[in-house]
Formats: C-alpha cells, sequence, structure tokens
C-alpha cells in the first residue's frame, strides 16, 4: 500500500545518465530530458566537457546550478558525476522552480536594499540642501547688518539737525523703507533660526486689547491708502491680559495682514478673533485674516507655503515669499498649524487656534501697563565727569555712526581702535570706563581679546565693562560671548535708544 503513496508522491526530479569515458551517452533513464544514446553528451551543453576532469580525479564531484537549455525549456540542475567502473554516473537533479524563486527573492531584496539606499541618498541632499540655505541665510543677513546699523543711526543723527519740511518728510520715508528692510532681514533671520532649531518661544504677559487697538491703528491708515477697508473684531469675552510670545504672535499676525493687504484691490480686510474655549485658567483663541483678494489656486495651495515661493497672483509678485512660511513655521512651534480657505478671484482666509494662560486675577494690570511704557532714557545716577570709552569696530561706517551717537550726548570722550591686536595696547595705557566692541574683528576678535583682558593681573584693567555689539543674532553665538567675559551683546541693527540705556545703566 505504502509503495503506491511513495511512487505517487515521490518526486520525480532526478534523471541518471550513464557515460562512458569519452562522453558518449550509453544509458538514461530519459526522466527530465530525452538524452539521445550513443551520441557524446558534449554536444548537449558545454558544460559536459568539463566533466573529464572528474574522469581524472576518480572522486565524486558535485556542479551546482546548472543552466541546461532543452527542446524549448531551460532545465536549472544540480549536477553530481560520480565515477563508475563503466565511465560516470551523471545525476541531474531539476531545480528550477527552486533556483527561479530563489533569484526572484534575492532580486526583491536587492531592489529594496537599493531603494532604501536611494532614500538616504535623497535625504542627505536634503539634508545638505538645507545646511546650504541656513548658512547662506545666515552669512546674507550677517553682511547687511553693518550697513543697516549705520542708516539707523545716520536717520537718527539726521533727524537732530535743523531741516526744512520736505528734507524732514524724504526722511520719513527713508526711515520708512529702512524699517521695512530691517523687518525683510528679521523675517529671513527667523527662518535661518526656526531651521536651525535655535528660535525659542518666549512667553511674557501682554495687553491682548492693546495688540488688537495697534493693529487697527497701524492698518486702519495702510488699507485706506490703498482705498481698502480694515476692520478688525474681538470677542469682547477674550481675557484682556494673556501670556505668550506678544513678538511671535505679532509677526505672525502682520504677515498675514500685509499680505491680504498685498494681495487685494479692492473690498476689505478683516481681522477676527474669536473665542473658541475658556476653561480653567487657558484660553484658546482663534485668529482670522479674511480678504477680498485675488485668492489662490488650487495647484497653488501647498506651494505658498514654502520658503523664498512666490507664486504670481494677478499677473504680480510682490516681497521675498517668506511671510507665509514663517507664520506656519512659528505657529508649529507654539503647536498650532496655518489653515487656509481661498477661492481664485473671490479671495482668501487665513487662520490659526492658539492657547494661552490668562492671570485669573487682573490686579496686575496697572503694574503691567505701567512696566511695558518705554522708560525715558535718564543717565541721572551719574557723575558729571565725562566718560571714557573706547569703541572697537572694523566697519568704518559703523565706527563714524556710533561715534556721532556717543559724541552726541556730551558724556563721554571716546576713542577708536579698529584692529584687535591694537586693543590691548590702548586697554593698558588708557583707563577706560567701558569697552564697546565689535564681535568680528580682525587678528583677534572680541571674545578673544575680551578673554585676555579679564586674564590681565590688574583689577582696574581686568574689570573694565564690555559691551560686545555683533551681527551674529544666534543664541549660541551670544552666549560664547558673554563666556569670554562681555557683561552684555547688543545684535546689529540695533536702536540708538537701546544702545545709550544699556551705557547708561552698566556705567552706574
Ligand atoms: P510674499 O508675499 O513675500 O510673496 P508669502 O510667503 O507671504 O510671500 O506668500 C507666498 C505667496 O502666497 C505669495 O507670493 C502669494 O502668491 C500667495 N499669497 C499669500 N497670501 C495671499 C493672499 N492673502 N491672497 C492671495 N495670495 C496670497
Amino acid at each position: 500500500m505504502l509503495d503506491t503513496y511513495q511512487k505517487k508522491y515521490t518526486n520525480n526530479n532526478r534523471q541518471f545518465v550513464l557515460i562512458d569515458k569519452t562522453g558518449i551517452v550509453l544509458e538514461s533513464d530519459q526522466t527530465l530530458m530525452k538524452i539521445a544514446f550513443g551520441h557524446s553528451i558534449f554536444e548537449l551543453h558545454p558544460f559536459f566537457e568539463s566533466l573529464t576532469s572528474v574522469f581524472e580525479s576518480k572522486e565524486e564531484v558535485n556542479f551546482y546550478g546548472i543552466h541546461i537549455p532543452f527542446e524549448d525549456q531551460l532545465f536549472i540542475v544540480d549536477i553530481k558525476a560520480a565515477p563508475v567502473k563503466e565511465g560516470l554516473l551523471l545525476i541531474l537533479k531539476d531545480l528550477t522552480e527552486h533556483y527561479n524563486s530563489y533569484q526572484k527573492i534575492t532580486q526583491t531584496r536587492n531592489e529594496s536594499v537599493i531603494k532604501t539606499e536611494l532614500t538616504v541618498l535623497k535625504n542627505q541632499e536634503l539634508a545638505e540642501r538645507e545646511r546650504f540655505k541656513n548658512s547662506f541665510i545666515q552669512n546674507f543677513s550677517h553682511e547687511l547688518r553693518n550697513p543697516l546699523t549705520s542708516i539707523m543711526a545716520i536717520i537718527e543723527i539726521l533727524g537732530d539737525t535743523e531741516m526744512t519740511n520736505e528734507q524732514l518728510q524724504m526722511l520719513d520715508f527713508l526711515k520708512e523703507s529702512n524699517t521695512n528692510l530691517r523687518l525683510m532681514l528679521e523675517d529671513t533671520l527667523s527662518i535661518g533660526m526656526i531651521d536651525a532649531g535655535q528660535l525659542q518661544i518666549q512667553k511674557g504677559v501682554f495687553d491682548l486689547h492693546k495688540f488688537f487697538e495697534l493693529l487697527i491703528f497701524t492698518y486702519k491708515a495702510k488699507a485706506k491708502e490703498k482705498g481698502l477697508k480694515f476692520d478688525c473684531l474681538w470677542d469682547e469675552k477674550i481675557p484682556k491680559l494673556v501670556e505668550g510670545d506678544r513678538l511671535r504672535l505679532y509677526q505672525i499676525v502682520t504677515n498675514l495682514i500685509d499680505n491680504a493687504l498685498k494681495y487685494t484691490e479692492q473690498g476689505s480686510i478683516q481681522f477676527d478673533v474669536k473665542l473658541n474655549q475658556k476653561r480653567a485658567n487657558i484660553v484658546n483663541l482663534r485668529f482670522e485674516v479674511t480678504d477680498t483678494g485675488v485668492g489662490i489656486s488650487e495647484e497653488n495651495k501647498d506651494a505658498i507655503f514654502e520658503s523664498f515661493r512666490q507664486v504670481k497672483s494677478n499677473g504680480t509678485t510682490k516681497g521675498v515669499g517668506l511671510g507665509l512660511t514663517i507664520a506656519k513655521k512659528l505657529l508649529l512651534l507654539m503647536n498650532s498649524t496655518i489653515k487656509m480657505q481661498s477661492t481664485l478671484g473671490e479671495g482668501s482666509k487665513f487662520y490659526f487656534d492658539l492657547s494661552f494662560e490668562y492671570p485669573l486675577f487682573t490686579d496686575s494690570n496697572s503694574e503691567l501697563s505701567s512696566k511695558a511704557r518705554r522708560p525715558k532714557i535718564e543717565a541721572k545716577h551719574l557723575d558729571q565727569k565725562k566718560y571714557k570709552i573706547l569703541l572697537v569696530e572694523d566697519d568704518t561706517y559703523v565706527q563714524t555712526t556710533l561715534f556721532k551717537i556717543l559724541l552726541n550726548t556730551n558724556r563721554f570722550k571716546i576713542d577708536l581702535a579698529y584692529d584687535g591686536a591694537l586693543v590691548l595696547q590702548e586697554v593698558v595705557t588708557n583707563n577706560y570706563d567701558l569697552i564697546l566692541m565689535d564681535v568680528n574683528l580682525p587678528n583677534l576678535d572680541g571674545n578673544q581679546i575680551t578673554r585676555l583682558i579679564r586674564d590681565f593681573p590688574f583689577k582696574n584693567i581686568k574689570n573694565t565693562p564690555i559691551i560686545g555689539i555683533t551681527a551674529n543674532a544666534y543664541e549660541e553665538s551670544i552666549a560664547e560671548c558673554l563666556k569670554a567675559g562681555m557683561q552684555k551683546v547688543l545684535t546689529k541693527p540695533f536702536e540708538k535708544d537701546d544702545l545709550l540705556k544699556l551705557i547708561y545703566k552698566i556705567l552706574k
């Protein structure tokens, strides 16, 4: 009984062939290939010629994965060649299916390895491009800071001189353009900092209602100039004081409203703030900027959020293509997302939700508003003597403008140095009350000089206050200056008042 089953299920994949020492086929069971008797097996396939070596060795030899095409069929076989007294016994084992599926598996595996490697390469390329973009932005904004600082300072100095009305008006234009340039620079820098993971959200308590009023004040006039209406409505139940990053919220909202103004030729721009939810001391608000402008086509709806990406609206592009990217990235840092609805030719709505903590008791109200008021720059606490300041700056324009700012106060005697190596000589021979030091200097940089000064054995030199001035606003480079021993670091471009305020504070 078992014999029958065995016969049925025994795999018929073996062929036995007997050849003589010259390769002539003596016998064959023909299970796989019908081989002609009395002919040389070498005619079947050139592989068999290699068997001559087996005759000589007199030992069994195995060959694996031999491809033999036979009558329109390809056999892939393992062959055992055993020397016998008649000549050679060949046992051909058909493993065509096995080898084919093995090949398929290997191929799939190779393809998947190649795919993974391609993805890795692609990611590397993307990371490389991102790195290049960031370092480009960093260098580019760095280079712009010096001239911008000079222009700002010169505008302020000019403003203090006698001028005709026409000149004053022109100065106002100059101021306005320069402010725009500065904001663009700040935006560019923000992108670089966000991408480098260096921008942190800084929370503080601020007055939301005042925030809205400032926006109304700013944008009513701007909209009117363009013949548009601007309205800002907010739910009265929204707390007055909230805790959040006012500066970044301002950056997001103004980017959206600026865009609405840019891309709307007639109609209105509406800024609404709605109360989504209020519980415990957390409030969730929806900010919406709606315009009746050109709108955005379906195919461009994703592209507009990419950096430096502009989409032609109404045949024109305005700006540098960063506004929306910044808004999107800042919101991401605040755990929110920017959303948009738009119909081409009808208008757009950009909106997002944000949560704020708010104080349950508003006693601090009066305290906050008094704190928020800009303090007047006073130097009453200082002696009437003239303080000696060493100004170290290699950019001649910045040097001249800073020199004039300091000179105009009539409170300082100023020495100038432009080369790091010369500073030490000056510091040793003069007893300075303060050093104003650019960080990026030829020969010795500001940090190196500061470290050398702090290592001096004489107390009067060692303890001279040093304010650093840098074009590099990155947190880590500022931290490096402070670590080197600077008291404070100002980043270019800065306001004249900020500089004087800081100097007076440190001189006390
Ligand atoms: P920019 O305005 O500097 O070009 P943005 O990143 O702010 O850069 O915007 C990217 C693109 O999105 C713009 O070039 C414009 O085509 C489109 N866009 C943005 N806001 C609006 C809007 N309110 N209406 C129509 N198109 C808009």
